[in-house]
């Protein structure tokens, strides 16, 4: 009965603050994608409770939900279809017992349209995708936006920040890629560095083909990572230490444009890094010669074949791992071992 009651007096706070609904829906015009699912298919991947709430609109019992406490930064998605609908620095604590954000993640995720159940007229929140119910919208929220998303914890997954992580991609030759695959593998905050061939002319190439020197393609890798975890320019500061950047198109016995030392960006800000990097190369005299590395704009990436894939960590016994990759490893333990990954 206690419950019923104070059911009962939130309805009527809701009523008393609720927006004229109209006004916001005219603002839901979104290009996204949707998500159609029948009230059956929607039964089988929801819980009882998710399906209550999302499909039939219903509400969670005040100061029950999971995400209530939850602190961390990160992303609060749509529990049916995986929609990001809120950022964590939009919530901030009502006291009214469900989540409270001041600000949809982008414009246009969440929808409005009017709710005239139980005897009132709110403007209710569903998502922008699959059109699942949320809860409610109301004017009286503390921050600039004068706005507060009332929204059941159900319907939510919060997504914790390291997940959300975005990542880079970047291309470095800088002579043979068994070497600079088994280098860039044990940084920390790369997630996956592919040996291939880019800047050439011929689609596909093959080891062979790539070996004449006549294709244009150099040995390269292309690194995978995140930038919140290694920066662009400390990936360049392992680059030049551990290879030569001022001998064209060689390194050490290894000979021919396929060797050459080039860094294929794939947007401005990376182009720009990359040419502050080996500026500061020039003016502080890092190398006695000058550097040659090429700074090229990135247009195809050609995996290499399988037997070239993680070749050091599966061949290290092999002379050449041994008498080239070794040193250059123990060089990379020495400079940057901050950097490593501790399970290297
Ligand atoms: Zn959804």
């Amino acid at each position: 009965m206690k419950t019923n009651l104070f059911y009962i007096s939130i309805w009527f706070v809701w009523l008393g603050m609720a927006l004229p609904a109209c006004s916001q829906t005219s603002k839901n015009k979104t290009t996204m994608d949707t998500v159609n699912k029948s009230d059956q298919e929607w039964k089988k991947e929801l819980s009882a409770e998710q399906y209550y709430i999302l499909r039939e609109k219903g509400t969670e019992a005040p100061y029950t939900g999971k995400l209530l406490m939850v602190k961390d930064k990160g992303m609060y998605r749509c529990a049916a279809c995986g929609n990001p609908l809120f950022s964590s620095e939009a919530k901030f604590d009502s006291h009214c017992g469900w989540l409270s954000f001041d600000k949809e993640i982008k414009a246009g995720t969440i929808k409005t349209q009017v709710d005239k159940s139980h005897g009132m007229e709110r403007t209710e929140i569903i998502c922008g995708r699959c059109g699942g119910h949320l809860g409610h919208v109301f004017n009286d929220g503390p921050t600039e936006t004068g706005l507060r998303y009332c929204v059941n914890s159900v319907s939510l997954e919060f997504v914790p920040e390291k997940e959300t992580q975005t990542t880079d991609t970047i291309t470095f030759g800088g002579g043979c890629f068994w070497c600079m695959e088994a280098l860039f593998q044990r940084l920390k905050g790369v997630t996956s560095v592919t040996s291939g061939y880019s800047g050439g002319k011929i689609k596909n190439p093959t080891y062979e083909e790539v070996s004449t020197g006549t294709t244009n393609h150099a040995e390269v890798v292309q690194i995978v990572y995140k930038p919140k975890e290694i920066k662009l320019a400390d990936m360049l500061d392992v680059f030049f230490a551990l290879h030569d950047p001022t001998t064209l198109n060689r390194q050490g016995n290894d000979v021919g444009t396929q060797y050459r030392s080039v860094i294929f960006y794939r947007n401005e800000k990376q182009k720009e890094v990359a040419e502050e990097v080996i500026t500061r190369y020039t003016r502080e005299k890092v190398f006695e010669k000058p550097i040659v590395t090429k700074v090229e704009p990135f247009t195809a990436f050609y995996k290499a074949e399988d037997y070239h894939q993680n070749y050091y960590n599966g061949n290290s016994d092999q002379p050449y791992c041994r008498i080239v990759i070794m040193p250059k490893l123990r060089k990379l333990d020495h400079l940057f071992k901050s950097k490593l990954k501790s399970d290297k």
